[in-house]
């Protein structure tokens, strides 16, 4: 799923990342009915959005991804339903691929911000559907993530898009919700204060506190961010030279469990 995040304005960081993972897990099939019935909804096939459909199937060309229905909707009933700022979804219960006909313009204050366009999203839904229908499985959001986000670079970078660009605004707002709580720590401990002292202030204190430091938060973010995403980038390039079957993708699927090592979630 590509979802923005932001900054919460009140330090309830863990519950924050809670929540994205709560929105990340599903589009109910409840939500998905009201999706296919509504009237704005349509329903795009290969060779619409041709590119992306090729780029998919020519990582996994035993999936058949040019024959697949996906479901074009408008954001306003995206966002009528609950899901406010939401690029695309991948309902693992029914296989079905949604994506929304285009990106509600964000909050302009935000600093972890998706620029991405409709085709982007639909080679990262795609992904997911291909990660569900090989059989890959993980309880780990992030894994599942990251496979999307790993094999769009090459997408991404055949339409010219830099490095820097891709990890800034394609990567970094999904990735920014790892980094919140272990960012704001950085902080506190650069500040000399005890996070045990600090659970103890007051709202307006932490509030306060936060907004004293808020440049400095997302700037610590987005290091972690940059880190991990240039990580991303070069083992994702690696398995595209490796001109990879499904065999051998499943294999190095598995051996990213070692990269998760690094985060604290
Ligand atoms: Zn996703």
């Amino acid at each position: 799923m590509r979802k923005y995040n932001s900054l919460s304005k009140k330090v309830s960081i863990n519950q924050k990342i809670r929540k994205d993972k709560k929105d990340s897990a599903i589009l109910s099939l409840e939500h998905l009915n009201t999706i296919k019935n509504d009237s704005r909804t349509e329903v795009i096939k290969f060779p619409l959005f041709k590119e992306a459909f090729n780029y998919v199937e020519n990582i996994f060309p035993s999936l058949n991804i040019r024959d697949l229905s996906i479901y074009k909707v408008s954001p306003i009933l995206l966002k009528k339903i609950g899901y406010n700022g939401v690029g695309g979804f991948f309902n693992t219960l029914s296989k079905d691929v949604v994506i929304s006909s285009y990106l509600c313009s964000q909050n302009s204050s935000l600093k972890f911000k998706l620029k991405a366009e409709v085709d982007d999203i639909l080679v990262h839904e795609l992904l997911h559907y291909c990660y569900n229908i090989s059989g890959m499985k993980s309880t780990s959001l992030f894994q599942i993530e990251e496979f999307a986000y790993g094999w769009s670079w090459g997408y991404l970078k055949s339409k010219g898009c830099s490095k820097d660009f891709a990890i800034k605004y394609n990567f970094s707002p999904f990735l920014a919700g790892f980094f919140y709580e272990k960012s704001f720590n950085w902080v506190l401990e650069d500040k000399g204060i005890n996070r045990k002292d600090f659970d103890n202030y007051t709202q307006y204190r932490k509030n306060r506190f936060y907004l004293d430091n808020k440049i400095k938060i997302e700037n610590k973010i987005f290091e972690y961010c940059y880190a991990l995403g240039e990580d991303i980038i070069k083992r994702y390039e690696l398995k595209m030279e490796e001109k990879t079957t499904y065999g051998n993708i499943k294999t190095s699927v598995e051996n990213n469990k070692v990269s998760l090592l690094d985060l604290d979630d």
